[in-house]
């Protein structure tokens, strides 16, 4: 017997009320996640439709008492129901609770009613109401009177003004509006997160050979039977975007629409001003400044069909668009792309889930692909084209190394290295523009020695140790502890310590040694406020600044054509965070960050201080090789099994009670081995998790690595099991992260 959960409501607050239904055997075969089907409902059983979110082998309550589902209505698929499929998908391949799973992928559609504007109106003529309005006087019905007089000056009122100033009950109201005095008109206020006035019409530039050769190419792969996402490997500054714009116009000629996904970050002035001058109000943009409401407001414009194209960040991904046709993701190697809650999903993959439900395509844009995307297109699994020449033929910037333990040998001791100093020099000179760049992402607190460069690393993982309280040196991956050595193990000497300079420390000495020069700095401080990031782009943009300083807010998606340096204060900071992924994410920012350089007409230099001037990601970065940088770094995946050679899924723990979460940990190891004796499965840990404790939470962590993603997915099945049948589980959160 299959038993199956319906939701009648998808309002959000009303998800986890499900009623279990039997599926009759005639529909056992058939009946699938997210379908409509009417069932009958309540006491006086009228059949109503609903949907269906879960389905097990396992009553929630009596059978005897349970009703059967009527039918499947299969030819009614919606949106809802395929977004409700995903969801489930979501659910399975991620883990989380179904309940979690759909809060992800439905909109929420909180308070509705609030944003909705009533307003009174007259609803019939002048002269008519000048008459009416003396009967009502003399009547002495003081309070109509009022209203229609407020209504003969102003033609049109507020209702919840009406109420307020004019001390109109609804009493009032409604008996004016039942003589057909008055009418009462929902406004509902449009709330489109651009400022349309403000964008420029810009028509469509013609394509470069080289960018008509990729839509041509993508094109092709759309013509086969089985499409495969495209992967567009394009170097920066190659029109990427020419490329996407031109594909949407393809699918809008098809009747379909189209999610542009860009990370948060890159969601700025200038990428809404490109998509809005060139597809006008058939474009959206929501991002996560806007409310719940705001939020909802453009998903339903987008059910309703009133707009064809979503730009956003990894939630606009399940814009409820009834008619999908394209899905873009641009700078997918992003890790913002991934989520931070449960379900733990990515973009990504998801992506190209929901694509296959609703025959619809995906399109992944990168001039530095992570290298799970990269690793696919190389199996043949996503088809990849590429862009290797700047738009215009502008040359890739001159890229120079500087040591900084050099600098530090010939006395200078400063965050600038003799070479960016010259450099700054020379721009200030010329009158261009410049960029410093400090790319703190990861920053854990690692140990390095200024002298020789060297980082303190756990003996086990390879990875570098965080600096905790009291001297003590941790690994978050084993648990490996050690204290901090008073000397350089490697060359005594005793300058070795955390790494310290912010974006503050580095302006301070710009104005030392330039205070001529016009700087502005793009930080978390600096862009607290509202409309403080814009100002501060487009205060650079109109070059009211010679040198802007930042963290990577700076080195996305950004095109400032007057600057022609780049510079990279220490490279360092992000290729010692603990995570396997820091060789990749250095590459990345780093080649971001060079590609800031030299887009408009100058050249473009860029200089990278760092202390390992001979590690692959700062040689490949320099040289702009991204193939080389994945050999090296592929090697090094597999002969570790880091994704994507192997799959990884993380067990996190989470509980304020250290020692009963120290004890639910080592059972679930040994229950994983238990499941799962084979020694193809890597377990590691439990460990303490990267943040070990947050507001009091204590957090632990068990890795688990595998070849197949789908043994993973069992065994994450059965831990869910069995964490829902032990009690000691109870005070435990439990959440799966898959990488
Ligand atoms: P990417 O995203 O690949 O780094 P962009 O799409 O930002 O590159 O393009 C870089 C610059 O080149 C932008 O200023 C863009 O307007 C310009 N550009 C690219 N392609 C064209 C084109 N076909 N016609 C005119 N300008 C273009
Ligand atoms: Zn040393
Ligand atoms: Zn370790």
């Amino acid at each position: 017997m299959i038993y199956a959960d319906i939701i009648i409501d998808i309002s959000h607050e009303k998800l986890d009320r499900s009623f279990q239904y039997i599926v009759p055997e005639a529909l056992e075969k058939e009946i699938q996640m997210g379908m409509v089907v009417s069932i009958p409902f309540g006491k006086s059983n009228n059949i109503r439709k609903g949907y269906v979110v879960g389905l097990s082998g396992e009553a929630k309550f009596e059978p005897e008492k349970m009703k059967e589902i009527c039918e499947l209505c299969s030819n009614e698929e919606t949106t809802e129901s395929r977004l409700i499929a995903l969801a489930s998908w979501m659910k399975e391949n991620y883990g989380s609770t179904m309940i979690q799973a759909l809060k992800t992928v439905l909109p929420i559609q909180e308070t509705v009613r609030a944003k909705e504007k009533r307003v009174i109106c007259l609803n019939i003529s002048e002269e008519r109401a000048k008459e009416i309005l003396e009967e009502l006087e003399n009547s002495r019905c003081k309070a109509r009177a009022r209203l229609v007089r407020a209504l003969l000056d102003e033609k049109r009122i507020d209702h919840a003004l009406a109420v307020k100033k004019l001390n109109a009950t609804t009493s009032v109201v409604r008996k004016l509006a039942e003589e057909g005095i008055i009418r009462l008109e929902t406004n509902e206020i449009p709330r489109i997160p651009i400022d349309r006035e403000t964008v420029e019409k810009t028509g469509e530039f013609p394509l470069t050979n080289q960018q008509e050769q990729a839509v041509e190419e993508i094109l092709e792969e759309w013509e086969k039977p089985l499409p495969r996402p495209v992967l567009i490997e394009g170097v920066t500054g190659s029109g990427k975007t020419q490329v996407y714009m031109k594909l949407i116009e393809y699918v809008m000629k098809q009747g379909k629409q189209a999610i542009v996904l860009i990370p948060e970050i890159a969601l700025t002035y200038q990428t809404v001003q490109r998509f809005c001058g060139r597809f006008g109000d058939k474009v959206s943009v929501i991002n996560s400044r806007l409310s719940q409401g705001e939020r909802y407001e453009q998903f339903k414009r987008a059910r309703r069909g009133e707009i064809q194209i979503m730009v956003g960040p990894r939630s606009a991904l399940f814009t409820p668009f009834n008619r999908l046709g394209l899905i873009i993701i641009d700078e997918e190697h992003e890790a913002s792309y991934k989520s931070e809650n449960s379900p733990r999903y990515h973009a990504r993959e998801t992506a190209i889930y929901r694509a296959s439900l609703e025959n619809a395509k995906v399109v992944l844009g990168s001039a530095t692909p992570s290298l799970e995307a990269f690793s696919r297109a190389q199996s043949g699994e996503y088809a990849l084209v590429r862009l290797n020449r700047r738009y215009g033929n502008r040359p890739l910037p001159q890229v120079s190394i500087v040591d900084l333990r050099e600098e530090l040998k010939a006395g200078n001791r400063s965050v600038l290295s003799r070479k960016l100093k010259d450099a700054l020099k020379d721009r200030l000179n010329k009158g261009e523009q410049a960029m410093l760049f400090l790319n703190r992402r990861g920053f854990a607190g690692f140990v390095s020695c200024r002298s020789c460069g060297h980082v303190m690393k756990c003996p086990h993982c390879d990875v570098s140790l965080s600096e905790h309280s009291h001297g003590r040196l941790i690994c978050h991956y084993c648990g490996y502890e050690e204290f901090k050595p008073q000397k350089c193990p490697v060359c005594g000497s005793p300058y070795i310590g955390g790494f310290k300079a912010g974006t503050q420390q580095i302006e301070q000495v710009l104005k030392r040694e330039f205070p001529k020069a016009g700087i502005l700095r793009m930080d978390y401080d600096t862009t607290r406020n509202k409309g403080s990031y814009e100002k501060i782009l487009a205060s650079f943009a109109a070059h009211e600044a010679d040198i802007l300083i930042g963290t990577q807010m700076i080195v996305k998606g950004h095109d400032f054509p007057a600057v022609t340096l780049v510079g990279v204060i220490a490279a360092d900071i992000s290729l010692n965070a603990e995570d396997y992924r820091c060789g990749e994410r250095t590459f990345q920012l780093l080649c971001q960050a060079v590609g800031r350089s030299g887009r408009g007409e100058g050249p473009g230099e860029a200089v990278i201080q760092t202390y390992h001037p001979e590690h692959y990601s700062i040689q490949a970065a320099a040289a702009q090789d991204y193939r080389a940088f994945y050999e090296e770094e592929m090697s090094y995946r597999m002969l570790l099994d880091y994704p994507p050679a192997a799959h990884m899924m993380a067990v996190l723990g989470s509980c304020a009670d250290e020692e009963l979460l120290g004890q639910a940990m080592h059972y679930l190891e040994l229950y994983i081995r238990r499941v799962y004796p084979e020694k193809d499965l890597h377990v590691i840990g439990p460990a303490c998790a990267a943040v070990g404790k947050i507001k009091d939470i204590y957090r632990q962590v068990i890795y688990l690595k595998h070849e197949e993603y789908r043994t993973l997915v069992v065994i994450k099945n059965k831990l869910e099991k069995y964490i829902d049948i032990n009690s000691g589980f109870r005070k435990i959160y439990i959440q799966f992260d898959f990488s």
